[in-house]
């Protein structure tokens, strides 16, 4: 399943409805559901992609209450494992994918981020690669895009909105509402 493709259809856009949703795996974005948050960054990730990686965990993430980010040279420690593909479409700019599942598939114990390591993505500049290293990784803790995706999102939905991803001003902020939404929503 490739739902949290960036630029891929969204087929359950109720966002941020985790008690409703039926939280399998099926139903991407399948969430690590761990608040100690737990990360690889494969040997093969640019340094630029590491910091990026690297910022949007100290700058947005960590400043969520109650969560934390780590490192881990430990790969089956990891929540979320990133790493950079060249084989991902031209259109993708990072994918989310939940590899090992959890809780009868509800959770996931192990999820990918890949970055696209082809131009244009490669050249991005820093904040452009924080804000797609920001989406991806609010994937992975189960946020969705806003249903009202359009040119503006990002002032209420930050990151997690895409309509300036590719072009335009850059938002690294996860932004108020996703982070209140990190907070109280199940399954945290
Ligand atoms: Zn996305
Ligand atoms: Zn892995």
């Amino acid at each position: 399943m490739l739902l949290a493709v960036l630029l891929g259809p969204n087929a359950n856009a109720d966002n941020f409805n985790y008690g409703n949703d039926s939280l399998t795996c099926t139903n991407q974005p399948c969430p690590q559901t761990n608040k100690n948050f737990y990360r690889y960054h494969d040997a093969n990730l640019p340094a630029m992609w590491e910091d990026a990686v690297n910022d949007t965990h100290w700058n947005t993430y960590t400043v969520v209450p109650g969560w934390n980010s780590y490192n881990t040279v430990v790969h089956n420690d990891a929540d979320v494992h990133y790493l950079i593909d060249t084989t991902l479409d031209y259109d993708t700019a990072g994918t989310y994918v939940c590899s090992t599942q959890s809780s009868g598939g509800q959770t996931c114990d192990h999820g990918h981020i890949r970055f696209n390591g082809i131009a244009p993505y490669n050249s991005w500049g820093a904040v452009r690669k924080e804000a797609l290293a920001c989406h991806e990784s609010a994937h992975s803790v189960g946020l969705k895009h806003p249903t009202s995706n359009v040119a503006g999102a990002e002032a209420t939905y930050g990151c997690v909105a895409t309509p300036h991803l590719f072009s335009g001003p850059p938002e690294p902020d996860l932004k108020s509402h996703n982070r209140s939404h990190m907070q109280v929503s199940n399954p945290y």
